[in-house]
């Protein structure tokens, strides 16, 4: 067989994204290494899914121990790993009853829908519509694109879903101003991850809580990019002190395999009777059994607590490389989901600074055209932050250099 060449995507693969040149073949830690044996910083982990960095011993023996045991029953049957992985996240959350599937897109589409139901159950089809946010995002199933704040995303797709209304994030007099009876639900990211790492303001959150309470609608939280320690808490909600009815998480959860969840209430999670709702895969077992290691390791003061020490030092090294550069006007998100917003001479350029770091060897991740994004393994060792600062600072150095002799 031929070596398996990067041109092949090009060749099999739908056009639907554009990735790097290179191919990686391996990885160890906060470390990557391509085809040609060439090795790369992670400053992108999987788009923040790689909390653990790659390979984690402990990980890999999670799964290979449930590999051998049971793979897959569907939810005809009941596993030990999803009822292990169920009660441990009930024990680490407001929530009291757990729904598992793949994605974090059907994560949210589990939670809008019960929202749905659970307003129609208890209040009839009036009460139906959904508040979400400018910018926000929360998947590409059609229900979910619809719900996210980025009308390119939903462009052509029509007839899209009806009922949903986006209001300016962090406005809390225009959510004041659209509230009413007929809300069933406030769908929110702590901080918004593809929207451009902007974080929710503490009183915007606490005025979605409040109004939901008011109006018997349901609070979502999608903490699909922000849960599983990435903001330095378990969850964002309680770092902010505002607890929802509902929350989603997925990225992060199995540490790099595919498994999401929805939490919420008892008395929320009983419009979810037998049939009304279901994945084929939501708590596979080797998810499962993975997703509990994860939250084992990730769920402790040297994890936790060392995200905000990280982030300090990514912060100080990005605020002066911005500074000597001239091109981040600010550093900003929480924990190490972290932005840096360009200036405006680089608006609209973020994916060349994605391009010269990766010259350089690193991977970074954009979030729009305005924002550089970083979301590193929480465990990433300091000598790794230094080293991939410095490869950072070499391909921006680079892209000022020809940007001033392009001028
Ligand atoms: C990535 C993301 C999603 C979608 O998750 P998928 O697993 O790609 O379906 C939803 N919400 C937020 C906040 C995300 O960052």
């Amino acid at each position: 067989m031929s070596k398996v060449d990067r041109s092949w995507y090009d060749a099999y693969m739908m056009p639907n994204y554009a990735p790097a040149p290179m191919i990686p073949t391996r990885g160890l830690g906060s470390r990557l290494w391509d085809q040609e044996g060439r090795e790369y910083i992670d400053f992108a982990g999987g788009i923040a899914v790689n909390v653990l960095g790659h390979a984690h011993p402990e990980l890999i023996d999670a799964i290979t121990d449930q590999a051998g045991r049971l793979w897959h029953t569907a939810n005809v049957l009941a596993t030990e790993p999803a009822l292990l992985l169920a009660r441990q996240l009930v024990d680490l959350t407001f929530a009291e009853k757990v729904f598992f599937s793949n994605s974090g897109a059907e994560a949210n589409e589990a939670a809008l829908k019960l929202a749905r139901r659970f307003a129609f159950d208890h209040h009839g089809e009036v009460k139906s519509r959904i508040i979400s946010f400018d910018n926000a995002f929360h998947g590409r199933t059609l229900f979910t694109v619809t719900a996210g704040g980025q009308p390119d995303y939903r462009r052509g797709f029509g007839p899209l879903p009806g009922g949903i209304e986006h209001l300016p994030f962090n406005d809390v007099q225009a959510l004041h101003d659209a509230f009413g009876e007929d809300v069933c639900a406030v769908i929110v990211e702590p901080v918004q991850g593809e929207g451009g790492v902007v974080a929710a303001q503490r009183d915007f959150l606490e005025a979605i809580r409040r109004l939901c309470d008011q109006h018997q609608a349901l609070m979502i939280m999608d903490e699909v990019q922000t849960g599983v320690g990435r903001t330095g808490s378990l969850y964002a909600y309680q770092a902010y002190n505002v607890i929802p009815d509902l929350l989603t998480t997925a990225k992060a959860l199995g540490g790099g395999f595919p498994i999401a969840a929805t939490l919420t209430t008892t008395e929320i999670a009983s419009s979810l009777r037998v049939g009304i709702h279901g994945s084929t895969w939501g708590g596979n077992p080797l998810g499962c059994a993975v997703a509990k290691k994860v939250l084992d390791i990730v769920n402790t003061p040297t994890v936790l607590n060392g995200v905000a020490t990280r982030r300090e030092h990514f912060e100080s090294a990005l605020l002066s490389i911005g500074e000597r550069y001239g091109v981040f006007e600010e550093i900003r998100g929480m924990g190490l989901l972290i932005g840096c917003a360009l200036t405006e001479h680089w608006h609209g350029r973020a994916r060349e600074f994605m391009q010269a770091a990766q010259d350089a060897g690193l991977f970074i991740l954009v979030a729009g055209g305005n924002v550089v994004r970083l979301g590193p393994s929480l465990i990433v060792p300091e000598d790794d932050i230094a080293q991939g600062l410095e490869r950072l600072e070499t391909g921006i150095e680079t892209l000022v250099q020809a940007d001033r002799e392009s001028d």
